[in-house]
């Protein structure tokens, strides 16, 4: 820890400085005059004060911090607001906990979508459209047959009728058959319907002898007959932009003759793990240490979400090599650094993103769990610091980093998928921040599943869903709830 003191300004003082506090501060913080009435070294404060032992340890990173209008005012000897390096409009309230929609909105107003890149159809899997792509084609195309059988003349067709074959048709290029009254052409799954016939008879339903049929059923006009333009109209919009790109938009897209399609960008990512107590799996375990697990759930996570995971650091609690981590991490659309964003004193991230010159607009949002998480960039590199515990990375990855990357791809919707479903408990959340319940989303039924603490990655892995639980809510059993699908 670097040599961090902090000053509790009598209240008065707070009254002062009003929401500007942090232009006001300059004057107020005069170290000297407040030193002398109550100057205490950081960690006696965080000890006495735990109620505040989250600002004051703020004051590590040289800035200056208050909370709910309190009278509490920090700051590292000597710093004046200009030598902590905060751009004017980077005021005290901005790092202050804020809500998930404030968060979410301010992240994505960081980012931009990346730039479009034209791939062949089948490397588009998981992308998301550049354009609003129009048919060039109806479909069908032209009007084909819907059954092997044979095309006809609805109204000669009663049952016991004669025909006579003149020909036949089958899928592939058009031979231009003609049939008039009394007559059929022999006709196959898709082959284009001759003119003068306006209904198939299936061969189940006729009976052949050399070049006549006995057909055994009534038929009616259109039966059997695939019409053109009856699935999609030439010029309708088949791909709309931001749209994803699945299987059956890959489908439509070949049906179209297209053999390419333009897509949003490539998002970049790296991953850090951050811990002196982690170990990578494989390895031999000691006492007090446990197995590095937040990657490999970053990691597919990433991948579903279509990001391309390009490294996978881990770096001890020692400032040094994680600020190297980062050097390396930054060279990415997207960093991810997982872990000691929180306020204990082996929780470095946000002095080694300072070290780098990086900018952290969001520390701390009222989720739980994820309240320790952070947000900035370096360069054109968004950083994101989730918090270590597994279940508060994978929640907070899903609320923002998951939204900040589709933008980046281009994608229109950037929600996780939502349904009703019946709840099948009472839920309470008593807390000042929204819960995220783990769940079973199973036949329209929402179940909480294993324990719902931050830390509990087995009952994580038993669900497939998330409830969100606003500040003070309460819900009944029985009630109709939106959950969000992970799985
Ligand atoms: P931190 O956010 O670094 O304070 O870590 C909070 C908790 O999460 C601690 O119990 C850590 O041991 C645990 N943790 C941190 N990083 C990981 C990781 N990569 N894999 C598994 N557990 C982790
Ligand atoms: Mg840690």
């Amino acid at each position: 820890m670097q040599s961090c003191y902090a000053i509790a300004a009598p209240h008065s003082l707070h009254e002062r400085t009003g929401e500007g506090g942090i232009r006001t501060l300059g004057s107020l913080l005069d170290y000297g005059a407040l030193a002398k009435r109550c100057f205490q070294p950081l960690s006696h404060l965080t000890k006495n004060w735990p109620e505040y032992r989250e600002e004051l340890l703020i004051a590590n990173l040289s800035i200056i911090s208050w909370r709910r209008q309190s009278c509490l005012r920090i700051f590292q000897k000597g710093v004046t607001v200009e030598q902590a390096g905060l751009p004017a409009s980077h005021g005290l309230k901005q790092l202050a906990m804020i809500s998930e929609e404030e968060a979410l909105g301010r992240i994505l107003e960081k980012v931009a979508p990346l730039r479009e890149r034209t791939l062949p159809l089948l490397r588009a899997l998981g992308c998301f459209s550049a354009r609003d792509v129009a048919a060039r084609l109806s479909l069908p195309n032209f009007d084909n047959s819907a059954m092997d059988g044979y095309a006809v003349v609805a109204s000669d067709c009663r049952c016991g009728a004669h025909m006579h074959v003149v020909g036949e048709q089958p899928a592939g290029p058009d031979r231009h058959l003609c049939i008039s009254h009394g007559e059929a052409v022999r006709i196959f799954t898709g082959a284009p319907i001759p003119s003068g016939a306006d209904a198939v008879v299936m061969q189940e339903d006729v009976a052949r002898d050399g070049n006549e049929i006995v057909i055994n059923v009534d038929v009616a006009p259109g039966e059997f007959v695939r019409r053109r333009g009856c699935d999609l109209a030439e010029g309708q919009i088949i791909l709309a932009k931001g749209e994803p790109i699945h299987a059956a938009a890959i489908a439509l897209l070949a049906s179209q003759g297209f053999a390419d399609v333009t897509v949003g960008g490539e998002v970049s990512t790296a991953i850090i793990s951050t811990g002196d107590e982690l170990v990578k799996p494989g390895e031999k375990l000691e006492a007090g240490q446990i197995y590095e697990s937040n990657s490999a759930l970053l990691d597919a996570l990433l991948q579903r979400c279509g990001a391309i995971v390009k490294s996978v650091e881990h770096s001890g609690d020692e400032r040094g090599p994680l600020v190297e981590a980062i050097q390396r991490g930054i060279e990415n659309d997207i960093l991810i650094i997982n872990g000691g964003v929180s306020v204990g004193e082996h929780d470095l991230v946000k002095a080694a993103l300072r070290d780098l010159g990086g900018q952290i607009d969001i520390w701390r949002v009222a989720i739980k769990p994820g309240k320790p998480f952070l947000f900035g960039n370096i360069g054109g590199c968004l950083v994101f610091g989730l918090p270590g515990n597994p279940v508060s990375a994978f929640v907070t990855f899903l609320q923002f980093v998951r939204s900040a990357i589709l933008k980046l791809m281009g994608a229109a919707n950037l929600d996780l998928p939502k349904v009703p479903a019946k709840l099948t408990v009472d839920l309470t959340n008593d807390g000042g921040r929204a819960h995220y319940i783990r769940g079973k989303l199973e036949h329209g039924k929402f179940t909480p599943v294993g324990r719902q603490e931050s830390h509990a990655l087995f009952g994580l892995s038993q669900s497939n869903a998330l409830l969100r639980l606003a500040a003070g809510e309460s819900l009944t059993a029985d009630r109709i709830v939106d959950v969000q699908v992970w799985d």
